[in-house]
């Protein structure tokens, strides 16, 4: 079995560009240039060098010893929360900054929900000096402020979406909109593995770059290459698909997707989509997605914003359906009791996100001889406030 996109975009039956007409001319002209531009010497030098040099790669792959001893087992920590900016997220956004200026883009549009991704393309569009404007609900404006903050220093403009439940997918469509408007100079950079094809392969692709020192760190540090278990959270899922990327087809090695709970699957407020979602199409794509009889997409709850999403990129729906992937799930409270044990045992104060990660380590057997890495997307000072309410 293979898990890599086909030539249409199709993971399995997942995937694919279910675009309306007037996109059609962007998405091929990406579609027709992504491969050869990215995988050329000249694309991939200046990829390298910025990773190295503005994001500060390789990030550790740390031991974790005390963790480790409380579980009986050998855990390790792949450190994405020491990128600049804090998370995984601008692995992706540098690489698709890098794609815009090879197409000869000159203006960045992205739509952002709790602001992350909205602030690690603002940090790109700066690096470069190209225009940047990013659309976000009204209602995520309101409650996000310091991150709306953070967009407008680094220069980028916040456009309100004011439509419909004026959050993530309300800001999605003004994006799409704006690109339909500007089809010659404009650049969407999508935040996740999401999107028509070929974004789910493209920012895949760009975050793999997580399990390429992955696999050379371990061989450093432990004789083989390859781990027992991976365990990533999903909320569009491009960390875990970075994560899991050179082990797809090693099946010796477990691929854990953790998605939020929220209060709990049945609650009503829940992430949980491959839980509760059923098959659809979404952000041009089809996967799996939370909707109701008529195929309204149902609003998603997490604690952590960056899970908050309804739906779950075509590979994770792959991974899932064809039982690749172990799927589980983890609540707000579960969370929030792996972030304090990680900061008490290990010094990391770690995002609620990669909290959910942590979580699943009290629902899975663990050996003794076991190797096991948790992929910690990100860094907790974004969720202080989160964390000290819940004290
Ligand atoms: C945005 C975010 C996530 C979720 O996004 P994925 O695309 O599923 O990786 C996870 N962790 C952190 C720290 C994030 O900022």
């Amino acid at each position: 079995m293979n898990y890599n996109v086909d030539k249409d975009g199709f993971y399995g039956e997942f995937g694919g560009a279910f675009i309306p007409e007037m996109l059609y001319h962007n998405v091929n002209e990406l579609k027709e240039k992504y491969l050869g531009i990215i995988e050329s010497d000249e694309f991939q030098k200046e990829f390298k060098h910025l990773l190295k040099d503005y994001v500060g790669r390789p990030t550790p792959l740390y031991f974790a010893k005390r963790l480790s001893e409380k579980y009986n087992t050998n855990i390790y920590l792949k450190r994405e929360d020491l990128n600049h900016t804090g998370a995984h997220k601008v692995n992706n956004t540098v690489g698709q900054i890098l794609l815009a200026q090879h197409l000869g883009k000159s203006r960045i549009i992205a739509e952002t929900g709790a602001g992350q991704h909205g602030v690690a393309t603002a940090t790109v569009c700066a690096l470069m000096g190209l225009e940047c404007i990013v659309y976000m609900g009204e209602v995520d404006i309101k409650s996000q402020a310091p991150n709306v903050a953070r967009m407008k220093m680094l220069g980028a403009e916040v456009r309100a979406a004011t439509s419909g439940s004026k959050t993530l997918k309300d800001a999605t469509n003004e994006a799409i909109r704006d690109w339909i408007n500007n089809p010659e100079d404009t650049y969407y950079l999508i935040g996740s593995v999401v999107g028509p094809h070929p974004y789910p392969d493209m920012v895949a692709r760009f975050q793999s770059i997580i399990s390429e020192e992955m696999k050379y760190q371990l061989k450093e540090k432990t004789g083989k290459d390859s781990p027992d278990k991976i365990i990533a959270c999903v909320g569009g899922g491009s960390n875990a698909a970075g994560a899991f990327y050179h082990y797809l087809d090693n099946e010796q090695v477990e691929l854990i997707a953790v998605e939020a709970d929220g209060l709990g699957v049945d609650s009503g407020k829940t992430a949980a989509t491959t839980q509760v979602g059923t098959e659809g199409i979404i952000h041009g794509s089809k996967t799996l997605l939370m909707q109701n009889e008529e195929g309204q997409i149902t609003e998603p709850y997490s604690i952590s914003a960056g899970l908050d999403y309804p739906g779950v990129g075509p590979l994770h729906a792959h991974l899932f359906k064809s039982g690749r992937g172990t799927f589980l799930g983890a609540t707000d409270q579960e969370a929030l009791s792996a972030a304090y044990q990680l900061t008490k045992l290990e010094g990391i104060i770690p995002a609620l996100e990669s909290a959910h990660a942590l979580a699943a380590l009290d629902k899975i057997n663990l050996k003794p001889t076991d190797c096991i890495v948790v992929n910690l997307s990100g860094r907790g000072d974004k969720d202080l406030e989160t964390y000290i309410k819940m004290l």
